[in-house]
């Protein structure tokens, strides 16, 4: 079973930054692309950035068990796709998954030696100030992720790693110092 890292979190805490972050230093790293049932954003390219798929071909992916694990995020559908995880590990290479918490208990259950992160904001308030920084999201989609988030901050305690991202450099160091321990294990 080739090492398979999970990087899981509220939305805008910063997951796809870190792993970006991480990925430099360790290009052997492949990051799967998900599927997902919510429209592109501006800018973001189907099979770069996400693997759009509409909500039938996502049913029907999944009644076919396509799915290492799917789950549905603020009305929209969200998973990573068996053969797109297969893909990307193909000779050994480790992979990491950026997902949300249902799906992180999911590869947990699933692929018992997986390695879960979780990355919690040093405040709901600063999660806030992220999301409406970054400029993605209307208004009224920051609120939904927000409710959220307090869900899914509930839950930090499943995961067996979790780092604070207060400051940015700090937190690329701690997570770059558990991905080589635990490829070295
Ligand atoms: P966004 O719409 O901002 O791209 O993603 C919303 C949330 O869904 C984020 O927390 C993101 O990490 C998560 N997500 C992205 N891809 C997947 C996936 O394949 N499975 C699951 N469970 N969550 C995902």
């Amino acid at each position: 079973m080739p090492d398979i890292f999970v990087v899981t979190g509220p939305s805008g805490v910063g997951k796809g930054t870190l792993i970006a972050r991480l990925r430099e230093g360790h290009p052997e790293l492949a990051l799967t692309i998900s599927a997902t049932t919510r429209s592109p954003r501006p800018g973001e390219v189907d099979g770069v950035s996400y693997y759009f798929l509409s909500d039938a071909e996502f049913d029907r992916r999944l009644a076919g068990g396509e799915f290492v694990e799917h789950a549905t995020y603020a009305e929209h559908r969200y998973g990573t796709l068996r053969g797109e995880l297969e893909r990307r590990t193909r000779g050994g290479s480790p992979a990491v998954l950026e997902i949300e918490v249902q799906g992180a208990r999911q590869v947990r259950d699933a692929i018992p030696s997986a390695v879960l992160v979780f990355i919690a904001p040093p405040s709901l308030e600063a999660l806030r100030q992220r999301l409406v920084a970054r400029g993605k999201d209307s208004p009224e989609t920051i609120e939904q992720r927000l409710a959220v988030a307090v869900t899914e901050l509930a839950a930090r305690g499943e995961f067996q790693f979790e780092i604070v991202n207060d400051e940015l450099e700090r937190a690329v160091a701690e997570l770059d110092a558990l991905y080589v321990s635990e490829r070295a294990r």
